[in-house]
């Protein structure tokens, strides 16, 4: 079956405010029960489920327990879906969707070079963007879509590692702990 994760990532915290952030957090689910407060050193995940950890999971996930934990990610990351690739990007100016892979999962490098480029620049300096082939849009790289939400741009994520489906609920008590941040889910297998 493999391990898969889910990333919930704030879209509006700086790298500096990522840390401060991550314990407060932290401090709320390990209140709440949802995960143990000892930290461990686990390949997945380093905050193991609490005794409170079905808080996490949506109304229609509650009947299978998680079997790994939770890691706070801080500093600037592309947090992406792991296994496969985005198979296309798409300008939320225009809505102009640019392919990045043929029909064979093969990279169209012509299509995918400048998102690559953007991307490197991003995580030096927390800004770049990308020219839109279709409105000629200089649009920074966070803005674009991705097919299947493939990719996410921030410098805060927690990431759970074999859990069931995470709730609304429970994605709201993250965004409230974060201060009312805008957070995404990014998800995947390795
Ligand atoms: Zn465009």
């Amino acid at each position: 079956m493999g391990d898969h994760f889910q990333t919930i990532v704030d879209l509006d915290a700086t790298a500096a405010d990522a840390p401060r952030l991550a314990e407060r957090v932290l401090g709320v689910l390990v209140a709440e029960g949802v995960v143990l407060p000892e930290r461990t050193d686990g390949p997945f995940g380093q905050y193991l489920p609490g005794p409170h950890w079905h808080k996490a999971a949506g109304p229609r996930d509650t009947d299978w327990a998680p079997t790994d934990g939770l890691t706070a990610h801080t500093g600037r990351t592309v947090f992406h879906g792991g296994q496969g690739e985005a198979e296309w990007a798409r300008c939320p100016r225009c809505t102009a969707t640019i392919r990045l892979l043929t029909d064979e999962y093969d990279w169209i490098d012509a299509a995918w070079e400048p998102y690559e480029r953007a991307m490197s620049r991003w995580r030096e300096t927390g800004e770049a963007a990308v020219t839109c082939p279709g409105c000629t849009a200089a649009v920074p790289l966070a803005e674009w879509t991705w097919a299947g939400d493939y990719y996410a741009f921030g410098s805060l994520g927690f990431e759970f590692w074999n859990w069931p489906e995470l709730g609304e609920a429970f994605r709201g008590l993250v965004a409230d702990a974060l201060g009312g941040h805008r957070t995404t889910l990014v998800w995947g297998k390795f």
